[in-house]
């Protein structure tokens, strides 16, 4: 590993507004977060596939995949997150490298890949990405992003983050560090509002962006950028001029918040777009912040008029659910989704939490879950299929809320499940968005099929009738 990405690991793990990080010893920080990964097992995905994740929502921008071809195979378009316009980020572009170029090294193939890119497409700007094999045979992409700028005239940004540096969550910082160190900043806006925002972390899937965006339209809110839901590259060149930043998923970009507070005076706060209650909490912490930093104190009054009208309108949606909802029990194993956030939302449609996972929260997110649940919070760290499926097998569980790889535990415990991480193809964001989610469990769980599906197959009961017979 090269000297530069060491010490940027070594900084994004330093991160110290990282509550996971500031709760180690100092011996235990420099370690890092990264359990290595097992060759052959990197199924959860790899630091590129996390920074691929992280940026590939910048949808006018070409991503160019330095590797072999299978590493973009893995990668390409695995989310569903949705544009508004471009549709240049759905073009997978990838160098492959084969056995010469790893014996003459990549450097060569990767200039022209680029000049290819700009010769047919032109986009705004390319994002490349390092993988494992062109690390190891030591192809210097910052060096031909360098050049194929100066040359080209266009910005070519190297994302170096290698698969074996550690895993998605590390490459989502690499990525988000990539932007840090070459795009924010480097342009200006035509204008400025003291209602300008920046919203981190949001990757607009399956358009949840949409589910928001007129919402803070109606308060006359205008996003400079999104890091990277549905951006622009200009918009995030620009982004360092924005009043005020919201951070949607702490795990991910929390390094671009804090530097961006610490470099241009953005101060941010962590929100939620799930749930009724956490979308109301969420504008109206926006709104006090962007007052504080300039904007006309009428906002305040103006939010709390839009949250009225439209809580009302969700919770009138929702009274048709709750009658066929009421009391079902879900046991939800998220990923990505805060679990507080998701928790709560159920719990206003009056479901119950059989138990949520908490591997990948936050301290502070723990402390959430035990507020809105209080004694009954069934926090469960590690829950292996086998246990899954016993959940819902004995019927301690109605539904499974959960990520694609787990549907089959629910499906052979001919139990409903509903997707519910980022690979989902519903919206689930603001007040329409908890309304989808609901008819969509509704759907799940009454759903006429499981008394059909939970009947004794046809050759069970052929045989009690032939053992009466006999
Ligand atoms: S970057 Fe490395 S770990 Fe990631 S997909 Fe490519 S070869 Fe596999």
């Amino acid at each position: 590993m090269g000297q530069a990405l060491k010490e940027k690991i070594a900084s994004v793990f330093e991160e110290p507004a990282c509550d996971h990080n500031q709760a180690k010893g100092a011996k235990e920080r420099k370690k890092g977060c990264a359990k290595p990964l097992t060759p052959g097992a990197a199924a959860g995905g790899c630091a590129f596939d996390g920074a691929k994740i992280a940026l590939q929502p910048v949808v006018d921008v070409a991503h160019l995949v330095h590797g072999p071809i299978a590493c973009e195979g893995n990668a390409w378009d695995n989310r569903s997150s949705a544009s508004s316009g471009a549709q240049t980020y759905r073009t997978g572009y990838t160098t492959d490298v084969n056995e010469l170029d790893v014996i003459y090294g990549g450097e060569k193939r990767l200039f022209k890949s680029i000049r290819e890119i700009i010769e047919k497409t032109d986009p705004p700007a390319i994002f490349v990405y390092q993988t494992c094999v062109t690390a190891l045979i030591g192809d210097d992409i910052e060096a031909v992003c360098k050049r194929a700028s100066e040359k080209f005239g266009k910005p070519v940004i190297p994302v170096n983050a290698p698969g074996f540096a550690g895993s998605k969550n590390l490459g989502n910082k690499l990525g988000a560090e990539a932007l840090l160190d070459y795009v924010v900043g480097t342009q200006e806006p035509e204008f400025t509002t003291p209602y300008d925002i920046n919203i981190i972390g949001e990757y607009n899937l399956s358009g949840e962006l949409w589910q928001v965006k007129p919402l803070l339209d109606a308060l006359g809110i205008r996003i400079l950028a999104t890091f990277s839901g549905d951006a622009r590259y200009r918009d995030i060149a620009c982004s360092h001029r924005a009043r005020v930043a919201m951070m949607v998923c702490s795990k991910s970009m929390i390094n671009v918040a804090r530097k961006m507070e610490e470099r241009y005076g953005i101060p941010y706060f962590e929100g939620s777009f799930y749930g009724i209650s956490d979308m109301s909490d969420t504008l109206r912490k926006l709104c006090a912040l962007l007052v504080e930093r300039g904007a006309d104190a009428e906002l305040i009054e103006r939010c709390e008029r839009l949250i009225a009208v439209e809580e009302q309108r969700a919770y009138a949606a929702l009274t048709a659910f709750r009658p066929r909802l009421e009391g079902k029990r879900v046991l939800l194993i998220t990923g990505g989704v805060k679990s507080w956030s998701v928790v709560s939302a159920l719990m206003e449609a009056g479901m119950e939490i059989a138990g949520t996972s908490v591997k990948k929260s936050t301290k502070e997110d723990k402390e959430r879950i035990q507020e809105i649940m209080g004694t009954d919070a069934h926090m469960i760290d590690e829950l292996p299929p086998r246990q899954m499926y016993a959940m819902l097998k004995d019927a301690k569980a109605d539904i499974m809320l959960s990520g694609g790889r787990s549907q089959f535990v629910a499906l052979k415990a001919r139990m409903p499940w509903m997707d519910i991480n980022q690979e989902r193809h519903y919206a689930y964001a603001g007040y329409v968005g908890m309304v989808e989610m609901v008819r969509e469990m509704d759907k799940a769980i009454n759903n006429p099929m499981w008394q059909q599906v939970r009947l004794p197959a046809p050759w069970e009961t052929a045989g009690d009738v032939a053992c009466a017979a006999r």
